[in-house]
C-alpha cells in the first residue's frame, strides 16, 4: 500500500509538550477496513483533533473527529454501482503504548485505542466510524425498475418486452377460462 495513503496524525510535540493538535485529509478509492475495504465515489474528507489529558504521565489522549463521503454500494434492485452519502463522527481514548506495531483498539471502562508509534495511523478509526454508518441496502433511485425477472435486463435501460411481473399459474387459468 503506498504509504501516502494512510491517513495518519504525528503526536510527537503532543507527547513532549502537551497541549492540542488538528489534521485534516482525504481518503482516495476506498475506506480501509479490516480485512477489507469500502470503495469510494468520490474522495472522503476527514478530520481529527487530539488533546492531550493531564495525568496518567502524558500519555492519554482525547481525539474526536469526522468523515464524509460518498460509498458505492450496488442497488439493491438492479445491482448498478450506487453512491451513498455517509457522515460519520466519532470520539475515543488514545493511549500511547511505546512498541505496539499496531493500533489496537481494547475495552476497558470504555473504548480505548492504544498505539506505540507517535505518528498515530488514522486508517482503523475512519475505516470504522464510516462503516457503521453505510446504510444496510441502496437504492439507485426512488422508482428503480429493477431487474427483469425473466431475462435479468436492466428495466431502467431496455424495455426487454417482458411484463411487469410474471403471470400466476392462477392469473393465467382465469384468463384462459375467460377466453373460452
Ligand atoms: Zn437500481
Ligand atoms: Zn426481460
Amino acid at each position: 500500500m503506498n504509504p501516502s495513503y494512510l491517513p495518519s496524525i504525528n503526536l510527537s510535540r503532543l507527547l513532549r509538550e502537551g497541549g492540542g493538535l488538528q489534521a485534516h485529509g482525504e481518503l482516495l478509492g476506498a475506506v480501509p477496513l479490516e480485512g477489507g475495504e469500502i470503495p469510494l465515489h468520490t474522495p472522503a474528507k476527514w478530520r481529527v483533533s487530539v488533546t492531550r489529558l493531564e495525568g496518567e504521565g502524558g500519555q492519554e489522549f482525547w481525539l474526536s473527529g469526522e468523515i464524509a463521503g460518498y460509498a458505492v454500494m450496488e442497488c439493491r434492485r438492479c445491482l448498478s454501482p450506487t453512491p451513498v452519502p455517509v457522515r460519520a463522527h466519532f470520539q475515543t481514548m488514545l493511549r500511547y503504548t511505546p512498541g505496539l506495531a499496531q493500533p489496537l483498539l481494547v475495552e476497558e471502562e470504555e473504548e480505548v485505542l492504544l498505539f506505540g508509534h507517535p505518528s498515530l495511523d488514522l486508517s482503523l478509526i475512519l475505516g470504522e466510524a464510516f462503516a457503521l454508518e453505510l446504510p444496510y441496502t441502496a437504492l439507485c433511485r426512488e422508482d428503480c425498475k429493477g431487474l427483469c425477472p425473466v431475462c435479468g435486463a436492466n428495466r431502467n435501460e431496455v424495455n426487454c418486452g417482458h411484463e411487469e411481473k410474471p403471470r400466476t399459474r392462477l392469473a393465467e387459468a382465469l384468463s384462459r377460462l375467460l377466453e373460452s
